[in-house]
């Protein structure tokens, strides 16, 4: 049994296009595929708006925990850059601690005497 998308009309047999409304039918993995796609959009989106200003700080701990994350496994320049990125939206926030934080990550400054 296929169910035509765009009118409903079902039918034994699976069609390409619905011999009831001429619309194409819909495969499972091309429904999926789009899915993914929104999915990816959404993901771009969020991210441009957290670029943005509301989310600055949630973004920029998604870059301290990156940095955090890759500094642990060696790979200290990508770290570096990860920590450059979130340092520069803690200022942009005005987030002393963050900046600290993220700047004791990257290795610019000890924690040690606060
Ligand atoms: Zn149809």
């Amino acid at each position: 049994m296929i169910t035509c998308p765009a009118c409903g009309h079902e039918a034994e047999t699976p069609f390409k296009f619905c011999p009831e409304c001429g619309a194409p039918a819909e495969s499972p993995a091309r429904a999926h595929e789009q899915r993914k796609v929104v999915t990816v959009l959404f993901c771009d989106i969020t991210v441009a708006l957290g670029a943005q200003t509301e989310m600055l700080t949630s973004t920029a701990d998604a870059f301290t925990d990156l940095g955090e994350v890759l500094r642990l496994a060696g790979k200290d320049d990508e770290a570096k850059a990860a920590l450059d990125e979130a340092i520069a939206r803690y200022e942009r926030k005005g987030n002393v601690v963050g900046v600290r934080r993220a700047r004791a990550l990257a290795g610019y400054e000890a924690l040690a005497g606060r």
